[in-house]
């Protein structure tokens, strides 16, 4: 296995990057190698579908797989060697289907098919053995020794914005939104992958349009979300559990949170979110359930301690999930992408046996005291108060605003982010989404002329609403983004992050900090490009931070 695409990578004085039997996820080699392979299928799907919509012809179905398949090998998500297996077995058969549809489109046109080669006349072997034996050949790192680490390292940066454009397209495709534009995006992405591309200047530009594919991706997803659940609004959380039986629903997946509100109504049992699900108190629809009692524990990593505490079932639905432990692993369940081998898998949307798991389990034996946190400024409710954050702005209130949003992780160096917000300044706000708010959500911010200081714009999936803030306010104040007093300190550990770093560069954003660590498939060359071309700053320390970006703006 070869695997470097979070940023907990094994790092050591020869280079980066996780292999041997076992990454530091604690994904096991076969697993590793066999996403690998999957991708390279998936790379030939790619190639055909590219080819068929240029003719007008085009597979929705074999899109949706690969979104499905590509979020499977995100980080933290499916380390079931048997699923990669079945995947495998499937996109060979979809290449097949494909394939026919690009020639049979092409016969109609009057056109003789191209005889492709590469990704798209790979043969998956048929069992696990044959499938490791062919790994190799799908490596990330299987021309570094012929075209060097750059180029290996820009074509790793393409495929890990591509997991994180997936990752997101899939979210809203569960929930009946797509953009055809996204479909064609990623099958342009696979095709330009399949050409085992040697060139800088066509991987940086593909580097962007995913960003820009991932706008649109993130479009979708508010769309899916808002569509379905209402618009977010202003929410306070109980954070403590209350007496009763409960369940414990983790992730980002708010459809298998509603479907288990439902499965759980008017049988005297709690449902408690867990990490980025937080957000989902603050849409109206998920509200009106009132066993939805409340958050119970932090970010992800925090998951193995607070998972063997918590006296109910637990699903987690998409990412993060790490090694469950054998406190719990009897009463732990998966849905959708994500899997462990032998854990319960939910795939059909039914979680009665959830239900049934929660009653017959002890659940809490008394409140806990009641602590509470405020969530729910999504984009609506920040504009609904445009006209007051302008007027603070104007009349020196709010000297600075600071998103501090992304990813949370077991680094040490991520106190730098608890360290951020709680030092701003006074008069500055704190926007934050993602996981990484749990580090300072607790801490009393204050207000601003009856603003809170700490605004919770919802989950990593919610950047999209960060950006729509930004780019109305730009439009309030007659600036570009840019000039705005709005400043970027964005924490990245997964590939979701990586499509969202791709964004911010695709719609011009600069002086994004970046931290704990810079991704470990990004070469110091690669790094000076984003330093030069887009202003991105690695992070140093809290407090110099804080002081150049004020003084930037000053
Ligand atoms: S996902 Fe991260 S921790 Fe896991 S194998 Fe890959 S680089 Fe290592
Ligand atoms: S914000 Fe990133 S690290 Fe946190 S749960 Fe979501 S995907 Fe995982």
């Amino acid at each position: 296995m070869f695997c470097y695409q979070c940023e907990q990578t094994y790092r050591s004085d020869e280079g980066a990057g996780c292999s041997g039997s076992k990454g530091m996820c604690g994904k096991d080699a076969a697993t590793s190698d066999l996403q690998d392979v999957l991708l390279h299928v998936c790379e030939g799907i790619g190639q055909y579908l590219h080819r068929a919509r240029a003719l007008g012809a085009t597979d929705v179905e074999a899109d949706r797989f690969v979104l499905y398949a590509f979020f499977t090998t995100l980080t933290n998500v499916n380390f079931n060697a048997g699923k990669f297996v079945q995947l495998i077995a499937q996109a060979g058969e979809i290449k097949n289907r494909v394939k026919a549809l690009y020639e049979t489109a092409a016969a109609k046109a009057g056109k003789a098919p191209e005889t492709l080669s590469g990704a798209a006349t790979f043969i998956p072997a048929a069992d696990m053995n044959g499938l490791l034996a062919q790994a190799s050949e799908a490596s990330v790192r299987k021309d570094a020794a012929t075209l060097g680490e750059d180029v290996v390292g820009l074509r790793s940066l393409v495929l890990y914005g591509l997991k994180g454009v997936c990752a997101y397209a899939h979210h809203a495709e569960v929930l009946g939104e797509e953009r055809d534009a996204i479909y064609e995006a990623v099958e342009h992405a696979l095709d330009l992958l399949a050409s085992e591309p040697k060139e800088i200047g066509p991987l940086l530009d593909e580097a962007l349009a995913l960003g820009r594919a991932n706008f649109v991706a993130m479009e979708a997803l508010d769309a899916a979300n808002t569509g379905n659940f209402g618009t977010p609004e202003p929410t306070q959380v109980r954070m403590t559990p209350k007496k009763g039986k409960a369940v414990l629903v983790s992730g980002h997946d708010m459809k298998d949170l509603c479907a288990i509100l439902e499965a759980t109504k008017d049988k005297g049992i709690n449902v408690y979110t867990h990490g980025e699900l937080l957000p989902a108190h603050s849409y109206p629809k998920l509200k009106t359930y009132p066993h939805l009692a409340g958050n119970y524990g932090g970010a992800w990593q925090d998951q193995q301690k607070e998972f063997a505490e918590f006296p109910g079932p637990i699903v987690m639905t998409s990412n993060c999930l790490i090694e469950p432990q054998p406190r719990y692993r009897g009463r732990i369940f998966t849905a959708g992408p994500v899997g462990w081998p032998g854990i319960r898998h939910i795939d059909n949307g039914d979680f009665a046996i959830v239900a049934q798991a929660a009653a017959a389990l002890p659940g809490f034996a008394e409140d806990a005291p009641e602590e509470t946190v405020t969530i729910g400024f999504g984009r609506d409710t920040v504009l609904g108060v445009a006209d007051k954050v302008i007027d603070a702005v104007k009349a020196g209130a709010i000297r600075h605003f600071f998103l501090v949003g992304g990813c949370d992780g077991a680094a040490p160096g991520r106190n730098y982010y608890t360290d951020f917000a709680e030092h701003a300044p006074k008069d500055t706000v704190v926007l934050t989404l993602g996981c990484g708010k749990y580090r300072f959500n607790r801490h009393d911010f204050g207000t601003i002329d009856g603003l809170p200081r700490l605004l919770d714009m919802g989950q990593c999936n919610d950047a999209y609403s960060a950006l729509v803030v930004a780019t109305k306010l730009a439009e309030a104040f007659g600036v570009g983004v840019n000039e705005l007093p709005l400043s970027l300190i964005v924490s990245w550990f997964e590939q979701k992050a990586a499509a969202v770093l791709l964004t911010l560069l695709a719609l011009g954003l600069r002086n994004v900090r970046l931290g704990p660590t810079l991704p470990a498939f990004l070469t110091p060359a690669l790094v000076n490009v984003l330093v030069e071309k887009f202003g991105v700053l690695p992070i140093t320390e809290a407090k110099a931070d804080i002081e150049a970006s004020l003084a930037r703006a000053a």
